[in-house]
């Protein structure tokens, strides 16, 4: 892991000044992640217009000082760093301080009020978040290689996803696989949805028996060096039906127009719309609910969204999923899951792994 750039903070330190805050306390562990390098599991980031301050406790003192790059001032306090934010705070005085509304806790938010009266907390949700949705070089090579990892794994399912094996079991090996080739753990609970389970988009690998002519939905995700990868292929066990055609075909259809429409200025929701387009038209329309996508990086599921209602227009460097599919109740599913980075002039897919209907 090398350190994240010094200028995260920087620019954070800008950005707080042009919102008018005197200070911002970072509390969610992605952005402390993502601003100061630690991957530790508890600490606290302030940022102030002149100053980034680091507060974490003594167990993670060593590895702080190892992680982080040279632009934060690092404050260790005992055993509990709640106490060194409300020494922080009694010193900065902050008029102003934005604050993460879904991950400050209540604890600390009594507390900061408490040592400072005359302080004003306005929720600062997504600044960091924001920034976050555009990868710089290192972090695209780092999902690169969660993907590399991943893939290991798709080729293992399909080496031994055959009629008669349990869906565990099946995962289990492609979970090995991608654990020996880099995977520092499971980006989620992997998903091996076979026949009327298909239908489920998160049915997480169970004790069932993979049966003949069934479509197997296969979704899974690496991680490694923090940065995750996510990617579904849908297989299915015998010959197809013209019905198993049909709805590959759609599925397939919806997520190739929907990468075409990827590139930098596109909207997210048209992006989405372009997807919806192609399976209400073939009359799937009511079996397609979930969104078509979400960005992916420091945690699976991040900004930007791909969906109807999806406010954020798409930028070079943003790395997103496209995953339409179809889930027709007590019968099946498919769904395929790529993910593709957002170029200059459109987008490269960065999954590889071949998603022709896979006969197994
Ligand atoms: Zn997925
Ligand atoms: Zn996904």
């Amino acid at each position: 892991m090398s350190l994240v750039p010094a200028s995260r903070a920087k620019r954070l330190k800008a950005r707080v000044r042009e919102m008018g805050l005197d200070a911002l306390i970072v509390t969610d562990i992605f952005n402390i992640r993502y601003l100061s390098g630690f991957t530790g599991s508890s600490a606290c980031v302030v940022i102030t217009p002149e100053n980034a301050y680091f507060l974490t406790d003594s167990r993670y003192e060593t590895q702080a000082i190892s992680e982080m790059p040279g632009n934060f001032k690092l404050k260790i306090y005992g055993s509990n760093w709640i106490d060194g934010a409300n020494e922080l705070f009694k010193r900065l005085k902050p008029a102003l301080a934005g604050f993460e509304s879904n991950r400050l806790s209540y604890d600390l938010h009594a507390k900061l009020k408490k040592a400072v009266k005359g302080t004003r907390f306005t929720p600062a949700l997504d600044v960091v978040r924001e920034f976050r949705k555009v990868k710089d070089k290192a972090e695209i090579n780092y999902i690169r290689c969660s993907i590399e990892a991943l893939e290991s794994g798709f080729k293992e399912v399909k080496r031994r996803l055959r009629p008669g094996v349990v869906e565990k079991d099946v995962a289990f090996c492609a979970e090995l696989a991608m654990r020996k080739n880099g995977a520092e753990r499971l980006a989620f609970d992997s998903i091996v949805a076979s026949g009327p389970r298909a239908a489920l988009p998160h049915g997480k690998a169970s004790d069932k028996a993979i049966k003949k002519g069934e479509f197997v939905v296969v979704d899974m995700g690496a991680r490694l060096d923090g940065y995750n990868s996510d990617e579904t292929r849908t297989y299915l066990t015998g010959k197809p039906g013209a019905l198993h055609k049909k709805i590959y075909a759609t599925v397939l259809e919806a997520q190739l127009r929907a990468i075409d429409g990827i590139r930098p200025g596109a909207k997210a929701a048209d992006v989405d719309t372009a997807a919806r387009g192609v399976i209400k038209k073939a009359g799937y329309g009511k079996y397609f609910g979930h969104a078509l996508g979400h960005g992916v990086g420091l945690e699976v599921h991040e900004g930007p969204a791909l969906s109807p209602l999806s406010k954020d227009v798409l930028r070079e460097g943003m790395v997103v999923t496209v995953e339409p599919g179809i889930y027709v109740p007590d019968w099946g599913g498919v769904r395929i899951e790529d993910m593709a980075l957002v170029t200059r002039h459109g987008c490269e897919i960065i999954t590889k792994t071949d998603k022709m209907l896979c006969l197994l």
